[in-house]
């Protein structure tokens, strides 16, 4: 990187968040901006998690751009490979390679208060932006559990998403430790291959059947020469996630039916009745997410494998003890243990005006008004912040949301003129945050009886929306300078009536 280097923008990753961004600032007319990623191609997620199974679970016509719709999806729900090549492609379509500095980890971004602009450190170099589009992902740190004694394991050991594909899983005593989405796309996948397969649930998923099929050549001839269909296809799929996320956030009741769907989806893969009662959530389905496998029971019911329904409390040597003491003596552990999600990295090394970090400023919990921007941190955004996340249906779509945000945010910054930035106002986002915590209060998410990734360790839900796509959207669609505080160039600040307010529009000021 070149010295002294400014940049108007500088986007972090290069996922589907980090891609859409800078499709999004070239949609926009700006092109002074770079995207920093760590790794050593674009991807994120679809780059990292190559485990065998590995495949969306939205609907790809859904989990995919609205702005490049790919006709020749080849399934309902496509693999790693499929996604990994659509996001090359999107990179290649658009040009965005010379724009990608990769292996530029971001190491640290310090606010510089006199001259309104980040400091970024990253291992290829140091830069400065005006603006800073953070899209490092809720799910790309993995996460191990520190269990006593694996240091000493003489085995092999790793994270699901940091596959070894040189290791060789046939005939081995394999640990799969965790049940989330990850795993049940890997234990079916690897049942027939390895020599013993032990699953240690801590707490047994609701799993649905699966809906997945090739796509005909017919439907991707049509979608090609119909671009139309496509986008039905898209609404349609849309649609049906939609209507359903009343029942997730206002009637959790309702779920009881599909619950009932769920237990006869165990009850004819699996005839071994203790077996059946180990696999048998006993919270509410879709207060973790629902997970689609039409595979994974039936790997279960193998003889090959045993399900120890209690979590992995130490590591003897080459043997593993649960917590309900349950050993088994194996040759490899994979971890599909998820990752840092409510204690995102990156907030570690975002140093703001107040000179503490975001991790400081979140020491009780995420919080971002509409999950973009934090008070004492100006001219920063993340892409899929707190409160973001969905349980039901594309993350493309709030990406996508979260785009018009920063569009509107880059126009409002050009509108302000001279060296400008935006901070936004502590009230602002404790009412926002309240307000989101306060619909939370009736989610299945919060009252479905479980413990998940969705609650940080004070139990508090700061990854999902509880909401649907469309009132994201409204609620991203302009930056309300009201809930912002104007910093002009020296490091002067328009004085707010009452930082703390709130409803004090600033717009009279800014017009003025
Ligand atoms: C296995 C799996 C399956 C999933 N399936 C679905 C699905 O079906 N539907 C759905 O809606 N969502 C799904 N998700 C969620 C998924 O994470 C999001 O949909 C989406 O891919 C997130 O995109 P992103 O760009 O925000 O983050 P990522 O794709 O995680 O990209 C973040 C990028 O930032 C880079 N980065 C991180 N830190 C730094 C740093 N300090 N400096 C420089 N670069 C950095 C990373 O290397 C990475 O390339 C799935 C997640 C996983 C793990």
């Amino acid at each position: 990187m070149a010295e002294h280097e400014h940049v108007r923008v500088a986007v972090i990753g290069s996922g589907f968040g980090g891609l859409g961004a800078a499709v999004r600032l070239r949609r926009e007319g700006i092109t002074d901006f770079v995207v920093l990623e760590r790794a050593e191609d674009v991807g994120g997620t679809w780059r990292d998690n190559s485990y065998p199974g590995c495949a969306c679970d939205v609907p790809s016509h859904l989990y995919s751009f609205s702005f490049a719709p790919n006709p020749e999806w080849p399934r309902t729900f496509s693999g790693q490979r499929h996604i990994r090549a659509y996001l090359e492609h999107v990179t290649d379509v658009f040009g965005l390679r010379p724009q990608i500095r990769f292996g530029a980890e971001v190491k640290l971004l310090s606010w510089d208060r006199e001259n309104l602009r980040w400091h970024i450190e990253t291992t290829r170099g140091a830069l400065t932006a005006d603006v800073v589009v953070s899209a490092t992902g809720p799910l790309s740190d993995p996460k191990v559990p520190d269990i006593p004694g694996l240091d000493s394991f003489p085995g092999k050991v790793f994270h699901s998403a940091r596959w070894d594909h040189d290791y060789d899983l046939r005939g081995k005593r394999v640990a799969m430790v965790g049940t989330g989405a990850s795993a049940i796309q890997i234990v079916p996948a690897i049942q027939s291959q390895v020599g013993r397969l032990t699953l240690f649930q801590r707490t047994p998923p609701w799993v649905m059947p699966r809906v997945d099929r090739a796509i005909s050549p017919a439907e991707r001839w049509l979608h090609r020469a119909l671009p139309l269909t496509t986008q039905l296809r898209r609404g349609l799929l849309w649609g049906i996630r939609e209507l359903q996320v009343q029942a997730f956030t206002k009637r959790p009741d309702e779920l009881g039916l599909v619950e009932q769907l769920a237990k006869r989806n165990i009850a004819r893969a699996v005839k071994d009745p203790a077996l059946r009662a180990r696999l048998t959530p006993d919270y509410r389905i879709g207060c973790k997410r629902i997970l689609l496998s039409n595979t994974y029971y039936p790997a279960l019911a193998r003889p090959n494998v045993d399900v120890v329904a209690s979590g992995l409390s130490e590591v003897r040597g080459s043997t593993l003890v649960a917590a309900d003491g349950t050993e088994a003596e194996v040759d490899a552990i994979v971890f599909g243990t998820g990752f840092h999600v409510t204690d995102m990295p990156i907030a570690e090394r975002v140093v703001g005006a107040e000179g503490i970090t975001l991790a400081e400023s979140w020491k009780g919990g995420m919080q971002a008004l509409r999950g973009a921007t934090a008070a004492g941190f100006p001219n920063f955004m993340t892409v899929i912040g707190p409160n973001t996340g969905l349980g039901n249906s594309s993350m493309i779509l709030m990406i996508e949301s979260q785009l018009n945000y920063m569009a509107d945010y880059l126009r409002q910054l050009d509108v302000l003129g001279g060296r400008t930035a935006l901070d936004a106002r502590p009230g602002a986002v404790a009412a926002w945050n309240h307000k989101v915590q306060e619909r939370m209060k009736r989610t299945v998410w919060n009252t479905g009886g479980c413990t998940s990734w969705y609650l940080d360790a004070s139990g508090r839900n700061t990854t999902v929306w509880p909401g649907t796509t469309t009132e994201f959207r409204r609620a991203t669609r302009q930056v309300d300078l009201g809930e912002y505080e104007v910093i002009r160039g020296a490091g002067t600040r328009q004085a707010p009536k009452s930082p703390d307010d709130a409803e004090a529009s600033r717009t009279d000021e800014v017009a003025a």
